[in-house]
């Protein structure tokens, strides 16, 4: 038998009125999955963002919008311009309490308005079906619940935390990658409410992940009076794709992924004009230097093709989040926190990355699937466990309760981070 975390009474009384939360709870994810917030969907997003306005209204913390800067795009036509993103949610709770807590979540989903998931469906008493119920409407509901315990708690004035929502997760994060950084640069720790899987297990260590898109320009001719004018974009772009996907076995934990390639046109033009997708993962900061220098390689050798030009756009856009001592650390307290609710929490390796890899590259260490328990997020099977949301508050309510008390000391965790890379 494991050893049990005591409770006082005063953190039973919380844990009892977060019970008594569950419902409401439960009601909210279902009004929140009705309001379609995809990515791209900037109506969507900004009501979802009015929503967790009205929400967190009762942590009694300061509500602002932080503007994004804009990101550059490719167009599959090769055009590169600017994307706007909608402002990310930001709420401060006591900025001059000695503890620092960063929790963040996003407020997207990966389904698009015309997507045809759009309802919940009552599975059975425990299952909810629906879009964005996991992933992670049901988690801010689980942050903010955590934190309304800690302020029903005595020692509330010991932790001052920033709640960031930010509207860009599904797409890499690249407008509010600069917040999530001085944010995390800021506070000792990090929580953040992606889902733990079905059975109640954490994200251990995360890959590292960058988007690229390859812009690839020859020059277009007939196809059959005068080929030999033309300078093939498509078939440069698809010598570096086939040389990217070489690479793949060529380091272990390193992957590439030759996503898409757009271009061309009727058979009789020869194609002046290509941009290709590509991702990659990668385990360690040296994967990340080799991979760059592999890129550089790969572009060099289709700009030797008479006529044609390559411009790689994008980058590494999540470092990797590794089982260092200081995350560690996090698991043992969130292991421990577990146990007074009964609970065994594991955890386990994933290639999935996401903002917990964000704070860790500001030396923030955290834990980052304290959400609810859900399964096959992404897709229109995504569900909830119901019984989760209390569960997963309440571990959180827990968390922040032994962290302002000092009987988990979050500095001591910010200063394993501190010592170097590895820690
Ligand atoms: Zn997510």
């Amino acid at each position: 038998m494991q050893n049990t975390l005591d409770l006082n009474p005063e953190e039973r009384a919380v844990l009892d009125w977060i019970d008594t939360r569950a419902d409401g709870m439960i009601e909210t994810v279902k009004a929140w999955s009705a309001i379609n917030s995809g990515s791209r969907n900037a109506d969507g997003l900004e009501a979802m963002r009015a929503e967790l306005e009205t929400a967190f209204a009762a942590t009694g913390g300061e509500i602002s919008a932080i503007e994004l800067p804009p990101t550059t795009v490719v167009d599959p036509d090769g055009t590169v311009r600017e994307q706007a993103f909608t402002p990310a949610f930001h709420c401060r709770i006591r900025p001059q309490a000695p503890i620092r807590i960063v929790m963040t979540g996003h407020h997207d989903t990966v389904f698009p308005a015309g997507s045809h998931f759009q309802d919940t469906t009552l599975w059975d008493n425990d299952t909810l079906n629906g879009p964005g119920v996991a992933d992670m409407k049901g988690g801010i509901l689980v942050m903010l619940h955590g934190i309304l315990g800690l302020e029903r708690s005595p020692w509330k004035d010991e932790i001052g935390i920033d709640v960031l929502i930010s509207p860009d997760e599904e797409i890499g994060s690249l407008g509010s990658g600069p917040i999530l950084a001085e944010l995390g640069a800021g506070a000792d720790i990090g929580m953040t409410y992606e889902p733990a899987l079905a059975d109640g297990s954490l994200a251990g260590a995360r890959k590292g992940s960058g988007n690229w898109s390859l812009k690839v320009s020859g020059r277009s001719a007939h196809a059959g009076r005068e080929h030999h004018l033309g300078r093939n974009a498509l078939a440069a772009a698809c010598q570096f794709g086939l040389g990217l996907d070489d690479l793949n076995g060529k380091r272990p934990d390193v992957t590439f992924n030759l996503a898409r390639i757009d271009g061309g046109g009727p058979p009789n033009v020869v194609p002046d004009n290509a941009v290709v997708r590509f991702n990659v993962r990668v385990k360690t900061e040296n994967d990340r230097v080799w991979v760059e220098a592999e890129l550089e390689r790969l572009v060099d050798e289709i700009r030797v093709r008479d006529g044609i030009e390559a411009e790689l756009h994008g980058g590494f856009t999540r470092p990797p989040k590794p089982m260092s001592p200081a995350n560690a650390k996090m698991f043992e307290w969130t292991r421990a926190a577990g146990t007074a609710l009964g609970l065994d929490i594991r955890w386990q390796d994933t290639g999935g990355v996401c903002e917990g890899n964000n704070l860790w590259a500001a030396g923030c260490p955290n834990v980052d699937t304290l959400g609810v328990r859900g399964a096959d997020i992404h897709s229109d099977r995504e569900i909830v466990k119901l019984s989760s949301f209390a569960e997963r508050a309440k571990l959180s309510a827990i968390l922040l309760m032994k962290f302002a008390q000092g009987q988990f000391d979050a500095r001591e965790a910010r200063a394993l981070a501190k010592a170097g890379p590895q820690a």
